[in-house]
């Protein structure tokens, strides 16, 4: 099990999400250009820095975000005891599709490896759960992913 914050709250969901970007936005970028930028629009926000846990790039490829015991900023009333994981879409998400319609196979593969790495976790939700919004455009379903 991982435990969050100073008062340990146990991890039992993670919560997947998308950049919510323009067609090309990201096209040629480096996991690290995608995270600076990321970060950059939280900080605008106002949060702490980037509020994912992680994200994973249309290559499969892993950056690192909050580290997983500390609280993120990525689910307004459930970001205590959850994981934010960022997926770059690979096309403007304007409507919700299945999981293809947006990502890739190789972002399937490390999401689910990453997933697996979880202790305790029970369940794998989307922002588009806990609040009236598209984002990641498709339907999560925890049997899908654990
Ligand atoms: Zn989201």
């Amino acid at each position: 099990m991982i435990y969050q914050g100073n008062e340990r709250h146990p991890v039992r969901e993670a919560v997947l999400h998308c950049a919510a970007i323009k067609d090309g936005q990201f096209a040629h970028f480096t996991p690290f250009q995608a995270f600076v930028t990321v970060n950059q629009w939280h900080l605008e926000r106002g949060f702490n820095g980037f509020g994912y846990h992680g994200l994973f790039m249309p290559d499969g490829s892993w950056f690192p975000g909050r580290p997983f015991e500390m609280i993120g900023a990525h689910v307004k009333g459930h970001n205590t005891g959850t994981l934010g994981f960022l997926l770059i879409e690979s096309r403007e998400i304007d409507r919700m599709g299945a999981f293809e319609d947006f990502f890739t196979e190789a972002q399937r593969c490390a999401l689910t490896a990453k997933l697996a790495e979880l202790p305790g976790l029970q369940t794998v939700s989307g922002h588009n759960d806990h609040a009236p919004k598209l984002c990641p455009g498709f339907k999560v379903r925890s049997e899908d992913w654990l």
